[in-house]
């Protein structure tokens, strides 16, 4: 995909998710969330504005939220799936700080489902392997990936990705840009499935994605901020440790501070970066630094960071005294989750003539 039909796609999803965001005011019973992340490390500040804001914005709306632990997907771009219990918890308690609640809010494990993987085998029955090549997020990820060879896991997992979202008939997917393509493939399976299978019955929703305002947040060395790219603030950073990184940050020669995202990525994202912090528009942030330079700019995204994320670092340090909740938490999650897998296998398998 070119970087103009890129920006189109994303435009469009852009026009999307504000009517997305009227209908669910109107109706939030309607939405059915599913979004989720890799355990591959700490969460940050790319996913909290680009996709957790979102999510305990509307769990607290009323739709029902699910929150997948992608943990099979870690093995996308390695060998091995390092330190992948701590990972998992890693990811529950940052969830559980910023406000999901897993009384209202299921958070799972795929793996721990075997209806879900089931879906897979019928769903890549729905897609071809050039559709699967032309995926330009999977494109990216190769380019970034830790092994000489791609697997056959890397090519499938957006596969495995509608399996996660579809097997709870989610209708509504707060993610990244990044994740539109996948959303693309999850549509076109649900589509597919219900017109060879469906007998005039859908089974499946086509799911629509819904981005924040802030898509696509760069890191420390100006491109995407990753878990896995060494450029992120984990929310669970100490305060000296987020100085540290935004201190090493990446500018540009031009001193005057301006926003600008096209012309000035890296001076853009920190800028906005205090923006999303303070609730103000970055245009504001840019002008109020002007001339102090990118020094000033620093200082200040420090501290808006510090002072955005002290309660949730608070909450966070006080849930992790308690493994025995996080284990607790995954555990419900895991079980009302797989129900819900085994009733949609079950739904899958009648609707293909294979419930013997
Ligand atoms: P990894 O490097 O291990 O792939 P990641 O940081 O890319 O980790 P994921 O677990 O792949 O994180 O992504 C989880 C969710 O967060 C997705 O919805 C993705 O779109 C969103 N997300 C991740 N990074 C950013 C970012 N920099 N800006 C906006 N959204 C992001
Ligand atoms: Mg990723």
């Amino acid at each position: 995909m070119s970087s103009t039909t890129d920006a189109i796609g994303t435009s469009a999803a852009q026009t999307r998710s504000a009517e997305l965001e009227q209908l669910i005011r109107k109706d939030p019973g309607r939405f059915r969330i599913l979004t989720g992340d890799r355990p591959t490390g700490r969460l940050h500040l790319g996913h909290y504005f680009g996709t957790l804001h979102n999510r305990v914005r509307l769990q607290d709306l009323g739709v029902e939220t699910f929150v997948l632990i992608a943990d099979y997907q870690v093995l996308t771009d390695r060998d091995v799936a390092e330190n992948l219990t701590e990972h998992v918890e890693e990811l529950v308690l940052d969830h559980l700080a910023i406000g999901i609640d897993p009384e209202r809010s299921t958070i799972f494990t795929h793996s721990a489902l075997p209806a879900l993987n089931q879906l897979l085998l019928p769903f890549l029955s729905l897609v071809s392997v050039a559709e699967l090549q032309r995926n330009p997020t999977v494109k990216d990820e190769i380019a970034h990936s830790r092994q000489n060879a791609v697997s056959g896991l890397m090519f499938t997992y957006p596969v495995h990705q509608a399996a996660d979202i579809l097997f709870c008939k989610a209708n509504l997917v707060p993610v990244g840009q990044d994740q539109l393509p996948h959303l693309e493939v999850t549509r076109t399976v649900a589509r597919r499935f219900n017109d060879r299978y469906g007998h005039g019955t859908p089974v499946f929703p086509q799911p629509d994605a819904l981005l924040s305002t802030a898509p696509l947040l760069l890191g420390t060395d100006g491109t995407k901020m990753s878990k896995s790219r060494g450029n992120a603030i984990a929310l669970s950073a100490t305060p000296d440790e987020t100085a540290r990184l935004i201190r090493g940050a990446r500018t540009d020669a031009e001193r005057h501070i301006t926003y600008d995202p096209e012309a000035r990525p890296e001076v853009s994202s920190l800028v906005l970066l205090a923006a999303l912090c303070e609730g103000v528009e970055p245009g504001v942030v840019a002008e109020e630094i002007g001339a102090g330079g990118a020094a000033a700019l620093k200082r200040r995204v420090t501290e808006s960071v510090n002072a955005y994320l002290a309660p949730i670092r608070a909450r966070r340090d006080a849930y992790a005294q308690d493994r025995a909740l996080v284990r607790d938490v995954l555990r419900a999650g895991n079980a009302r989750a797989g129900a819900i897998a085994d009733a949609t296998l079950e739904e899958v398998r009648a609707a293909m003539n294979a419930a013997y």
